[in-house]
């Protein structure tokens, strides 16, 4: 028992990587190429139930433009900062889904979905903007191997606690893949990472020479449409909860990040 806890304690610190940009400790137990492959194949699963809105629609054509802005910002950001891009490998993929959700959500390596009911709120390519670097930023920063590596600390270590008293283990086994869809996709990402999309989420938005202060108007908008329907939130604030932190948030760090970085992309052009 104390073998196995020993063990678990190693793999913990081991196992402690650092978010690019933020700095923080994370704990990542999965290898990124054993959860990216798992991803695309929950992507895959997804998509193949879902109504998805052809290539050639306008709406899908300006969120595939505004995804390929955002992606070649984030590969700036990494050479400005003088960072090793750790999105090198990723094959971003956004797909529109019509469906009656106000929602968007991104999966390990960069599988994305956006729903059609979202782009009202969005209602501007800048807000598109917003909600794209937000959801890139949840993988820029492996928040999903993250809430898995968590996840799957926690069902061992009950499963050791399990075996050492003598009881069973009871449920289905918790693969990668259940572990994926759970934690990629239904629950809500932790208040740390939500915090830390914001923020690098509007970094990258506002290299791609999207407006920053939109954040803020597009919260305030999400905010107002939860009220409108009588409290009841929309889905993407289940996973998303509104706070006037956030818009706070934002308030402090725009005038910074403008400063910083709104003349990178000249920068990053003129390095070249
Ligand atoms: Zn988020």
């Amino acid at each position: 028992m104390k073998k196995i806890l020993n063990i678990l304690f190693f793999l913990f610190l081991i196992s402690c990587e650092t978010v690019p940009v933020s700095e923080r400790k994370q704990l990542i137990l999965f290898p990124d190429s054993y959860i990216n492959k798992q991803s695309v194949q929950a992507y895959q699963q997804f998509l193949n139930k879902a109504n998805v809105v052809s290539k050639s629609n306008d709406q899908n054509k300006e969120l595939q433009t505004i995804a390929r802005n955002i992606e070649e910002a984030i590969h700036q950001y990494f050479v400005l900062e003088n960072k090793s891009d750790p999105t090198k490998k990723y094959n971003w993929e956004i797909n529109l889904v019509r469906e009656d959700q106000v929602n968007a959500w991104a999966m390990p390596g960069g599988k994305i979905v956006f729903y059609t009911k979202i782009l009202k709120i969005a209602e501007n390519e800048n807000g598109i903007a917003t909600i794209m670097a937000h959801e890139m930023a949840h993988v820029v920063g492996r928040h999903g191997n993250e809430r898995m590596s968590q996840a799957l600390l926690i069902n061992v270590a009950t499963s050791v606690a399990q075996t050492a008293t003598g009881t069973t283990l009871q449920g289905e086994a918790k693969t990668a893949y259940n572990l994926l869809r759970t934690y990629g996709i239904f629950l809500p990402f932790g208040r740390k990472q939500e915090a830390e999309s914001d923020y690098l989420g509007l970094v990258f938005m506002t290299i791609a020479g999207y407006d920053p202060d939109e954040t803020i108007k597009l919260w305030e908008r999400m905010a107002k449409y939860t009220k409108e329907k009588g409290g009841a939130p929309p889905e993407f604030m289940n996973t998303h909860p509104s706070s006037e932190n956030r818009i706070k948030n934002f308030k402090k760090w725009i005038p910074e990040v403008r400063n910083k970085y709104s003349a990178a992309k000249h920068n990053y052009f003129f390095k070249e």
